[in-house]
């Protein structure tokens, strides 16, 4: 990264810190993304309030790689240096701070360790503000809270740019290999993918840790190695939320953080009660993956599935609500009016009401060897991260609704170029007109219409894909290193047994035992609970997974919001 001297210097800034005026310091980053903006006079003083100055030495370490809940820094005078693998050879310097700036990325709100080290570069001071501090001003401030917010947000696109953080590295063939890294992906946790069969460095690394190459894949997390750790081993080592404590009960537990889940979190934390969220992956769901939301309320310009989910997560937090990721659903049972859900690999949890908010998974396609691609060139998402593994390469897209349709606009300025192949003759069937307008203008974008695939071609890795015209069954062969699939979705109830109703497809039937409304307050009630509560009382469905839903981040999201009114009559009555 470069350390140019910053174009903000200059004596005009308004954001000069009191006593510390004047120009940039000389090798500070440049912020072309405001990643990292100066606080003023004013903001200073009301962080001033929750912490201490203090001064600190040349090579002081203010927190180390890998710390948790380490103190919220502002420099003040001098400056410090962010340093990825400090003392190891992969050493370097990520960004170097002066008087103003503020240290840190989104690891000091969510608890996870840091992924590098903060070191002085010379004498100055500093202001420490304890984490807990932090956390409670960005909740009560909301000028500065969105300010820090917004920068950590950035901060982290960045490391994942960089491909700092994690690193792990394995075969392109091997599955553990590709669940690791889905696995850092779909948690937006900054990671390098070291290939055993296409990085030189990769072998060079294994033989500098003493690792066969037949050992791997292996994750090097702050420093420490791991040989092929499951998804629960790696979210410990980074110090995600751990499963909750052996015989966990809660007033509310949302089963699934996609948009509903997290949702029906912020509504049940902030009314006060007991709320624990639990998801099998990560928290955002399928919108977590989506480069680009551009229909939801209030962002004119688009949100990334993954800012929004970390938002929320945040604000979920700040009134209280536990995580607990990743954490499967395996089973629900009611007894004596309360709910038991099992987990894969941690103890079971009790609640009063169960919010299920598991979604819908996208289907596979129909193909031979499918499973054999699966593991190294298939992707049911479109993120920044798979977009990086698939930079300058050809790719496909099956599919003709919006997933496919924003994976286009998406991939096309990453990839060489993109075949979207679609079922349908008219892509106007499944498709947002908005989208289609993007689409059709982009130069290395080409579409298959009335198509479908046939076969996919390659030795161990992808590297065709053949297609047949469904009319004429004309056959050609598209090169594409990289297939994506969006082809509907099948919901996530196996969980469910037979506890609750289903519908023919899967889906959970709501509404069926509602009585008939009295009066007006009753009526609300009545209403809610048509839309919304499964066949066991206390149990709500919202979003993608209740039968019948609107398969939109808002749609789900409402229906959060509407369970927890459900949720609060229950926890009131009992
Ligand atoms: C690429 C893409 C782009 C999209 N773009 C848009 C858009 O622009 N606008 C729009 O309005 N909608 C969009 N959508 C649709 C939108 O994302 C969904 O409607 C929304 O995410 C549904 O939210 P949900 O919370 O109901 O389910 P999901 O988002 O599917 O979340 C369900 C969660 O439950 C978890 N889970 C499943 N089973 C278990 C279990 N047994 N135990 C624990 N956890 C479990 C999953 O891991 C998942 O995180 C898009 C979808 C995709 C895939």
């Amino acid at each position: 990264m470069s350390t140019k001297p910053t174009s903000e210097a200059g004596a005009g800034d308004p954001g000069w810190p009191a006593g510390a005026s004047g120009p940039a310091p000389v090798g500070e980053t440049p912020d072309p993304y405001g990643a990292y903006p100066r606080l003023n006079d004013a903001q200073i003083a009301a962080l001033a309030a929750l912490g201490r100055r203090r001064r600190v030495r040349p090579g002081e370490t203010l927190f180390s790689e890998g710390e948790r809940n380490c103190d919220f820094f502002v420099v003040l005078a001098g400056s410090v240096a962010v340093i990825e693998g400090r003392g190891r050879p992969e050493e370097r310097v990520i960004a170097v701070h002066g008087h103003g700036r503020f240290l840190g990325e989104l690891s000091l709100l969510t608890g996870e360790g840091s992924f590098y080290a903060a070191v002085a570069t010379g004498p100055g001071e500093v202001l420490a503000v304890p984490a807990e501090r932090l956390r409670e001003l960005v909740g009560r401030d909301p000028a500065l809270g969105d300010l820090i917010l917004r920068a950590y947000l950035i901060r982290r696109s960045i490391l994942i740019g960089l491909g700092a953080g994690l690193q792990i590295v394995g075969s392109g063939y091997s599955p553990d290999a590709r669940r690791l890294r889905d696995f850092a992906a779909r948690n937006r946790l900054p990671a390098r993918w070291l290939d055993l069969e296409a990085d030189p460095g990769a072998e060079a690394l294994l033989s500098q840790l003493g690792v066969a190459p037949a050992d791997t894949p292996i994750v090097i997390v702050h420093g420490r190695l791991l040989r092929n750790p499951s998804n629960a081993g790696l979210a410990a080592a980074i110090g995600l939320p751990a499963p909750s404590a052996p015989s966990a009960s809660c007033d509310l537990l949302v089963v699934g953080a996609g948009p509903a889940g997290l949702s029906a979190a912020v509504y049940g934390a902030s009314e006060g009660m007991q709320t624990l969220v639990l998801d099998a992956t990560a928290t955002g769901g399928q919108a977590g993956t989506s480069p680009r939301i551009e229909n939801y309320l209030g962002f004119p310009s688009g949100i990334s599935g993954a800012e929004l989910a970390d938002r929320a997560v945040l604000q979920a937090r700040k009134f209280g609500a536990r995580f607990s990721v990743p954490a499967t659903a395996t089973s629900i049972a009611r007894n004596n009016g309360l709910y038991t859900v099992r987990l894969d690999g941690a103890a079971p949890v009790t609640a009063r009401s169960v919010v299920i908010a598991t979604g819908a998974r996208y289907r596979r396609l129909d193909v031979p060897r499918l499973e054999h691609f699966e593991q190294m060139s298939i992707y049911y998402a479109a993120s920044q991260a798979e977009a990086l593994l698939c930079h300058d390469d050809p790719v496909a897209i099956v599919g003709g609704g919006n997933s496919a349709g924003q994976a286009t606009v998406f991939l096309s300025s990453h990839a060489a170029d993109v075949t979207l192949i679609v079922r349908e003759r008219d892509l106007a069937e499944h498709m947002s007109r908005y989208l289609i307008d993007q689409i059709v203008r982009i130069a290395n974008v080409r579409i298959l219409l009335g198509t479908h695939v046939q076969e996919l071609l390659g030795d161990q890795a992808l590297e065709a894909v053949a297609v047949a015209d469904d009319k004429t069954g004309a056959r050609r062969v598209i090169r594409a290193r990289a297939l994506f699939v969006f082809i509907g979705v099948t919901p996530c109830t196996s969980w469910l047994g037979d506890l609750v109703d289903l519908d023919d497809h899967g889906f959970v039937r709501t509404g069926q035992h509602t009585p008939r409304a009295a009066d007006g307050a009753e009526a609300e009630t009545c209403w809610l609970r048509s839309v919304l509560e499964a066949s066991q009382p206390g149990t709500f469905a919202i979003g993608d997974v209740r039968s019948g839903s609107t398969k939109r981040v808002a749609a789900a999201v409402g229906e959060g919001a509407m369970a927890i009114r459900l949720a609060l009559d229950r926890m009131q009555s009992m």
